[in-house]
């Protein structure tokens, strides 16, 4: 859709709304003026409100506008946050009467509402009034506003228990066994890549101990810990017990709260690897069956049956972890939304500590997307997530995160649910960016937060894993740049 800005140039606002009112739409620009698949978006200022307004030229004319009063833009920070929103509003307004559509997330694009939410009831507001005011401001459906204003109590009672140097880690094993058809994550196959992951751990040490140093140097204070990948399990029982001994040699753990290691695909689960994991502090892992339904699993080219995935769970109840997570998806090629019902009361009947219900994203990259595949509707997804909804909350899961990802079926979410008790300390801190978040490992993304300001500065690691490799003195320097951040932002005296 062609995109036209009048009296502003807020791109990244309309850009975003563009991608979730029209989702198979991509931004277009031209110096003519057209008259069809257009949006023509403006600000007008007059006395006492700015206005903005949108025109959608899309088999007819339909317009929408939103204002807010000129007093209330007193600085660049207000300025920033409220002229973007009014455009947001207009072109919500306008796509609104165009499609004949009302969004289960009404006019928020971002990927954390539950910020928003959070903000309101650090406002002072009551949760009732916090729904009241997404739902009047946003046009946030009733159950999506309740479902944010739930996870936003999750996150403020865990952000109310950290302290300025509490920290969360991350390390990164970038390898599966094989590569799964909705994928875009720079994962190599194992298969193909021995050699290279016998030269990617090395390399992750000496980033893992420079990390470790820069952390005691700034007197800061790991409480979660988290080996994500890829597939961590990929590796063999011996490389993950050394990998877990290097960590807990070059950081002190004693205050971590909650150590996870996703051991996402069951067909790289032994009980070896658990009991290495159990051994070496691990309290909590995520086998993710994604689908109960071996046509999915085989569609979706993961390699394992549903068989597989009870199996895994088996062995990790038997190894004895305080909480096991299983990670779902809503909307896979070749689902439907009974056999999705029959996916989440299988996985319900196991009664694991977290269940995580993703909504399918269409990752650039990713085989579904450059195959041309075909997945469920908007519809049959949103009957797939009220199922598990209703069901969840019925077995006494709490929802206590959610985030949102670009091209993802119907604009829904991702949503982290949990038995009272369970909510994962990472899984807030990083939705939530509660915290610095000290990455390492290829495409590791680091975030240094103040946590007075909540100002967040990045660093990244390279993504491929023989970039990583090549690169790893670059990035054993760029660990310099902790203690800097903390020195920078004044949370650290000047000679750290
Ligand atoms: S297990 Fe995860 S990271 Fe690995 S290929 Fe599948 S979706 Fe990608």
């Amino acid at each position: 859709m062609k995109l036209y800005y009048t009296g502003h140039d807020y791109r990244y606002a309309c850009e975003q709304s563009l991608l979730v009112l029209f989702p198979t739409e991509r931004p277009e620009y031209s110096e003519e003026q057209v008259k069809e698949n257009a949006a023509y978006l403006s600000l007008h200022y007059g006395k006492t409100w700015v206005t903005a307004s949108c025109r959608i030229y899309r088999d007819g004319v339909f317009d929408g506008s939103a204002r807010v009063r000129k007093a209330l833009l007193t600085d660049e920070l207000s300025i920033h946050r409220l002229l973007p929103k009014i455009l947001r509003l207009a072109f919500y307004r306008a796509a609104e009467r165009c499609t004949g559509k009302s969004l289960a997330w009404g006019a928020l694009t971002g990927v954390r509402p539950a910020k928003l939410a959070t903000r309101l009831l650090e406002e002072g507001l009551s949760a009732k009034s916090a729904v009241s005011r997404m739902k009047k401001d946003f046009f946030v459906s009733p159950s999506r506003a309740e479902l944010c204003v739930e996870t936003a109590k999750a996150s403020l009672a865990v952000k109310r228990s950290l302290e300025p140097q509490d920290v969360c880690l991350y390390v990164g094993i970038p390898f599966c066994p094989t590569r799964c058809a909705y994928c875009s994550f720079v994962s190599i196959g194992v298969e193909r890549s021995h050699k290279l992951l016998t030269e990617y751990l090395p390399a992750l040490y000496r980033e893992i101990d420079a990390t470790g140093e820069a952390v005691k140097k700034a007197g800061l204070r790991p409480v979660a810990l988290y080996i994500g990948g890829g597939t961590p399990t990929t590796l063999s029982a011996p490389q993950l017990a050394e990998l877990m001994e290097r960590i807990s040699a070059a950081f002190d753990l004693s205050a971590i709260r909650e150590y996870t290691v996703e051991a996402g695909r069951p067909d790289t689960i032994t009980p070896e690897k658990l009991e290495a994991l159990k051994l070496h502090g691990c309290d909590r892992v995520s086998i993710n069956p994604q689908t109960m339904n071996d046509s999915v699993l085989e569609a979706i080219g993961r390699r394992h049956s549903a068989a597989d995935t009870l199996r895994a769970y088996g062995e990790a109840c038997d190894a004895g972890f305080a909480a096991v997570n299983m990670d779902l998806i809503a909307g896979l090629p070749t689902d439907t939304a009974e056999s999705f019902a029959k996916t989440l009361d299988t996985v319900l009947s196991l009664a694991p500590e977290n269940i995580t219900v993703h909504t399918l994203s269409m990752k650039k990259g990713s085989h579904i997307l450059l195959e041309g595949r075909a997945i469920p509707g908007e519809e049959e997804v949103s009957a797939m997530l009220d199922y598990a909804s209703e069901k969840l909350y019925a077995a006494g899961y709490r929802p206590y995160y959610l985030y949102r990802q670009k091209y993802i079926s119907g604009g829904f979410e991702n949503i982290g649910w949990c038995k009272p008790g369970f909510e994962s300390v990472y899984n807030l801190c990083i939705m939530e960016e509660l915290c610095t978040i000290l990455a390492m490992g290829g495409g590791g993304s680091t975030k240094l937060t103040n946590p007075n300001t909540g100002y967040i500065a990045r660093i990244t690691d390279k993504k491929y894993p023989r970039e990583y490799i090549d690169t790893i003195d670059d990035a054993v320097k760029a660990r310099e740049e902790i203690c800097a951040f903390y020195r920078r932002e004044h949370l650290l005296p000047d000679n750290t």
